[in-house]
């Protein structure tokens, strides 16, 4: 087998360039490389904006699914980015939805419960199906066996699971009876595999897939992982938006989500993948990687093609 080459560090305005001039379409993951939750991270809408004017072509692919792609739109808005519209942003709950589709033939008009926040529920009445659960304030009381949002309603086509704040013991009660009904038939989609992300004041906060594993360990059920590094996920939005595999690029912190998605999907020829040390994973996590690949599950996937201090830094000598 090829030992993957150790990833090469972005640290010049040599090697910038090469990279920019390398790559017509850019991919970025958005917590830990565009914002830390409400906070852009410094520099980053200038190289966001230097892009725009060398023509590249980029759009935004988060395993978030709280947020729906309207609001998303709204975010980048606020924190002054121009031009990012609806099609340009990729959330999972967007994903998730999709899959009902195309995985399961759930047709539009069907009801779907919900455990996660409302850009999953936006995305679905998007595409005229009925959800259930998600931010119900009935969900939001204490745990009571006889409450009537425990019994399952029997027309539920599915069940998708994301991310949120809100995990109670009443919504993981009622999520576990879809998961169960009529022998486990219901199809059970996760928004993402993200143990962490990284928020605020330095903060490390539980992700969605936390919230997809629990269910997936209570129910004892296996899940359709509908984000990164889900190479479906990643075939649609290239076709959705023409990109050449091999002219695109993948920007992101977290190795087994991001890195493994440009790496699984080949894209850049097989040196697609550019991690930022802005978000979760520090250079020590990088560098215990690459001394011991064979400690992690499909190690070799997770090695980056490329490393750099933060999307900021791409354009700081530019
Ligand atoms: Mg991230």
């Amino acid at each position: 087998m090829t030992i993957k080459a150790a990833p090469v560090r972005i640290n010049s305005r040599e090697s910038a360039e090469a990279l920019i001039d390398r790559y017509d379409n850019f991919l970025f993951d958005c917590d830990g490389v565009i914002w830390l939750d409400e906070k852009a991270i410094p520099g980053v809408l200038r190289t966001i904006e230097y892009l725009n004017a060398k023509g590249k072509k980029y759009v935004f692919v988060t395993n978030n699914s709280s947020k729906s792609r309207q609001d998303y739109v709204s975010k980048f808005a606020k924190m002054g980015f121009k031009g990012i519209t609806k099609d340009k942003v990729y959330p999972t709950c967007y994903a998730a939805v999709a899959a009902l589709k195309d995985n399961y033939k759930i047709e539009p008009g069907a009801k779907v419960w919900v455990l996660g926040d409302s850009g999953i529920e936006q995305e679905l009445i998007e595409e005229g199906y009925i959800p259930l659960g998600g931010t119900d304030e009935r969900l939001n009381v204490a745990f009571n066996p006889n409450d009537e949002i425990l019994k399952v309603d029997p027309e539920v086509k599915a069940v998708i699971v994301g991310s949120t704040k809100e995990f109670n013991y009443t919504r993981i009660a009622s999520t576990l009876q879809y998961l169960l009904y009529n022998n486990k038939s219901i199809p059970f989609i996760g928004a993402n595999i993200d143990r962490t992300y990284p928020g605020p004041e330095g903060l490390i906060l539980p992700a969605g897939g936390s919230v997809v594993n629990y269910m997936h360990y209570t129910s004892s059920r296996e899940f359709l992982n509908v984000g990164k590094p889900s190479t479906v996920f990643l075939d649609s939005i290239l076709s959705h938006n023409g990109f050449d595999r091999s002219k695109t690029l993948m920007v992101g912190d977290t190795l087994y989500t991001d890195i493994k998605f440009g790496n699984d999907g080949l894209l850049g020829d097989g040196s697609g993948s550019l991690l930022v040390l802005s978000g979760g994973t520090k250079l020590p996590d990088l560098n215990h990687l690459i001394q011991n690949p064979h400690s992690f599950e499909d190690g070799e996937s997770l090695i980056p093609s490329f490393f750099i201090e933060s999307l900021a830094t791409l354009t700081e000598w530019l």
